[in-house]
C-alpha cells in the first residue's frame, strides 16, 4: 500500500480484494456487497461462528461506487456537467481524450458519456453526517474530496473510449488508458526521417539567402525531396498554401498551447485545406525547396503560446507509462471499474 495510487485503493480494501474475481457484485448489488464484506474491526475478535451480518451496529455498507451516464446532446462539457463533473476536471478529461477524439467535433447526437465516482470520497466531502465516524471510514474523512471520476467512458457510435484516474505522489490527477499509458495529447519530436539538422534554431543568424541577420524561428531538417512530412500532433490546419520565404507551408493549431509550421514543401498531401483536422503522424506534405531554401529540407517550427521555441529541445507532451506495483494496482482497478461502465 505504499504505492502512489493507495489513495484510491485503500478506499474499499475489502471490496477490492474480496470482490475482484466477481467485480459485478461491487456495482449492482449493494446489499450483497454490504453483507459479504465483514467489518474489518470486528472480524478478529468475533470468534462467533454466526453469519457476518451478526454485529448489531453494522449497517449495510453503501455501494462503493456510483455510475452516472448522460447522452451527449450538445457538448461533452455539458454532458459531463450534467453528471456532476466540475469544469476543471472536464478540461482535464478533454485533454485526456484528445489524442483519440476531438471533443469539439467528433461527437454526434446519440453518443454518451459514463463515469464512475467514488462514493467514499463523495461522502467524506459531505459533512452532513457528523456521527458517521465509524472506524472504517474515519481515515477517509481526513482526505480532501475527490470529485474526479475514477473512470470515464465515451461511447461514440460503435466505439468506446475509456480513461481511468491515477494520482501521482502529489495527488495531482492524471488519466490513463486501460493499459497504464497516460492519456492525452502526444507530440512526436520529429515530423520526418531526416538525414541531418542543416540549420539549428537560433534567435539571430545570418540568413544565407537574403544575407540579413535575422532569427531562425525553427529548425532545418535536411531530407531528400519527396520525403513525407507528418503532423507531429493532432490539430487543425490554420494555413495551407504559399508564403514568401516559407514557400509551400502548412501551419497547424495543435492542442493548446502548441502550434507547428512546416515550410519549403514541394507539395501538400491530397485533400488538405484550411480547417482540415489532421491526426498525429498523418502525412501533410512532402519535402521540397520552395521559398527561400538553398536545398531540399523541412523548415519546422514549434510555437508555445505563439512564441517560437527550439523544436529539438522544447518540452512536448509525451506518453508516460505506469509500471511495477503501480501498474498492478492500476490494472486491478481497471478490471473492477470497466465492469461498471
Ligand atoms: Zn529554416
Amino acid at each position: 500500500m505504499s504505492s502512489v495510487c493507495a489513495a484510491y485503493l485503500v478506499s474499499h480494501p475489502r471490496a477490492w480484494r474480496d470482490e475482484e474475481p466477481d467485480v459485478s457484485l461491487v456495482s449492482k448489488d449493494s446489499t450483497r456487497v454490504g453483507a459479504r464484506a465483514p467489518d474489518p474491526a470486528a472480524a478478529p475478535t468475533g470468534a462467533t461462528p454466526t453469519a457476518p451480518a451478526a454485529p448489531a451496529p453494522a449497517a449495510p455498507l453503501p455501494p462503493p461506487f456510483t455510475v452516472k451516464t448522460a447522452p451527449i446532446e450538445r457538448t461533452f462539457a455539458a454532458a459531463a456537467k450534467s453528471i456532476g463533473v466540475d469544469a476543471g476536471t472536464t478540461a482535464i478529461l478533454s485533454r485526456a481524450f484528445h489524442d483519440e477524439l476531438d471533443l469539439s467535433r467528433d461527437l454526434k447526437p446519440g453518443d454518451r458519456v459514463s463515469a464512475v465516482f467514488d462514493n467514499a470520497a463523495a461522502n467524506s466531502a459531505n459533512p452532513a453526517s457528523p456521527t458517521s465516524s465509524t472506524s472504517s471510514t474515519s481515515k477517509e474523512n481526513d482526505r480532501p474530496a475527490a470529485r474526479e471520476p475514477l473512470a470515464v467512458r465515451i461511447v461514440r457510435g460503435a466505439q468506446t473510449h475509456d480513461v481511468f484516474l491515477h494520482k501521482d505522489l502529489s495527488g495531482k490527477p492524471f488519466y490513463y488508458s486501460k493499459d497504464g499509458v497516460s492519456a492525452g495529447p502526444v507530440f512526436e519530436r520529429y515530423p520526418l526521417n531526416f538525414t541531418r539538422v542543416s540549420s539549428e534554431f537560433s534567435l539571430r543568424r545570418l540568413d544565407p539567402v537574403v544575407h540579413r541577420w535575422q532569427s531562425h524561428d525553427g529548425v532545418d531538417l535536411a531530407a531528400p525531396t519527396g520525403t513525407p512530412v507528418r503532423a507531429t500532433a493532432r490539430g487543425v490546419i490554420r494555413f495551407i498554401g504559399h508564403q514568401t520565404g516559407y514557400g509551400n507551408v502548412v501551419k497547424i493549431q495543435n492542442p493548446a498551447p502548441y502550434s507547428t509550421t512546416f515550410a519549403h514543401l514541394s507539395r501538400f498531401a491530397k485533400g488538405l485545406r484550411n480547417g482540415s483536422h489532421v491526426k498525429r503522424n498523418e502525412v501533410i506534405g512532402y519535402v521540397g525547396e520552395t521559398g527561400w531554401a538553398t536545398g531540399p529540407h523541412l523548415h519546422y517550427e514549434v510555437h508555445v503560446n505563439n512564441v517560437p521555441r527550439d523544436p529539438l529541445k522544447v518540452d512536448l507532451p509525451q506518453k508516460t507509462t505506469l509500471d511495477g506495483d503501480q501498474l498492478k494496482h492500476f490494472e486491478a482497478r481497471v478490471a473492477q471499474l470497466t465492469a461498471l461502465l
